[in-house]
């Protein structure tokens, strides 16, 4: 048997204000003065002087402030790729992903697809990126989807929804400063915050988990609890254990994979644009079948901090519209079987789906 060799983020920083040290991080990596660093920069941040007067510009560098209202597109990162490769001398000596889930993985994809041919929706997939990517950098500004250290960049295509999955995707530096959390609204933290909490959940009961998965699972787990179940900490140490839960839980899917919930998740957000953290929510309320006891403490968090989860988004839809996210949820073999097993397909047949998704 021969085992996986996955590569890890070379370089990571942890602590309150260590954004401020980004400067001295991105200097040595300069190519040259007409390579410039580009920094995608959640727009949530466009008038935030605390945050945009700390990037530290020179020479071309430039800031492209992206939307997180829908979740990364193929062509959204050809569009950028373009863009760059118009507005630069030469190829850029970095790019620099500041916010969410969805600019990290913009920020991924785009670093790939500077030094790689075609379009982006070529790369969805295992194993496709054959050239090494432009020196990237991940600075997530919300905790929970794992980004930071994953493997993958998350890309909806004209076809799927699927990741970049490959030895060139993962961040060659990460900034983990929790200071940058502080003013994510109450329910998307809690929508992100959960995803960690799911991917926990779906790494340690599915049937791929080992050791290193187990390990960091319920790291996270223990983590992820003490945010939002025992609710006793201070709000720093609060964002910091949260971010921490998410690099993680991250890793924990490292050598696992996810399950039921991010299946018909994916479903949900191919057909509705259901965002992730939300739509995991939306799922794995009703996945007690699956993850009893897991889903049994999500109730008890989502009580606890007061969320309402939308009811019924999926009361209107007509039978096409159904085929289409089973489709799109069945297609993922590698979390179905970690969720189920190698004889999955005799348990989640179509119909079986169509009955979960009619209950959402
Ligand atoms: P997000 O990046 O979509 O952001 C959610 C919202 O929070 C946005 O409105 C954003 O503007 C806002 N926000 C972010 N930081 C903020 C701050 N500091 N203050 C105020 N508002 C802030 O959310 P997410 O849940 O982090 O990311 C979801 C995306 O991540 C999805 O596209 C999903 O596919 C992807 N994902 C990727 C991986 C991976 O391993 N690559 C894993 C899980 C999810
Ligand atoms: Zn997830």
């Amino acid at each position: 048997m021969s085992h996986k060799n996955f590569p890890m983020v070379s370089n990571v920083i942890f602590g309150r204000g260590s954004f401020n040290q980004l400067e001295d991080i991105l200097a040595p990596k300069r190519i040259n003065t007409q390579a410039p660093f580009i920094f995608l920069v959640d727009d949530v941040f466009k008038s935030n002087a605390w945050l945009t007067s700390r990037i530290p510009l020179a020479y071309d560098d430039k800031i492209i402030f992206i939307s997180a209202k829908e979740e990364p597109k193929t062509d959204q990162v050809d569009t950028l790729v373009e863009d760059i490769i118009l507005m630069t001398k030469e190829r850029p000596s970095g790019i620099i992903g500041i916010g969410g889930g969805t600019v990290m993985d913009i920020a991924k994809a785009i670093s790939i697809m500077l030094t790689n041919k075609g379009g982006s929706q070529d790369y969805q997939g295992w194993d496709l990126v054959k050239n090494n990517a432009v020196y990237h950098v991940g600075i997530p500004t919300i905790s929970g989807t794992g980004s930071e250290v994953s493997r993958t960049a998350v890309l909806t295509g004209p076809h799927k929804k699927l990741g970049i999955n490959s030895d060139f995707t993962p961040f060659d530096q990460v900034i983990l400063d929790s200071e940058l959390t502080k003013d994510v609204p109450k329910d998307q933290w809690f929508y992100t915050g959960m995803d960690c909490y799911i991917h926990c959940v779906e790494s340690l009961e599915g049937t791929y988990i080992n050791t290193f998965s187990e390990t960091f699972g319920e790291m996270a787990l223990k983590l992820c609890k003490e945010v939002f179940l025992e609710g006793n900490l201070r709000e720093e140490e609060a964002q910091e254990k949260l971010m921490m839960a998410s690099w993680h839980g991250g890793m924990s899917i490292v050598y696992s994979q996810v399950g039921v919930a991010h299946a018909l998740s994916y479903g949900l957000s191919y057909l509705l644009g259901t965002k992730h953290g939300i739509g995991n929510c939306i799922v794995f309320d009703h996945l007690e079948e699956f993850y009893p006891e897991g889903v049994r403490v999500f109730k008890a968090m989502k009580e606890k901090h007061q969320i309402e989860l939308p009811q019924g988004i999926c009361a209107d839809l007509s039978d096409r519209d159904f085929d289409v996210m089973i489709k799109i949820a069945l297609s993922l073999d590698q979390l179905w079987e970690n969720a189920l097993g190698p004889d999955w397909k005799k348990i989640m047949t179509p119909q079986k789906i169509k009955s979960l998704y009619q209950k959402m």
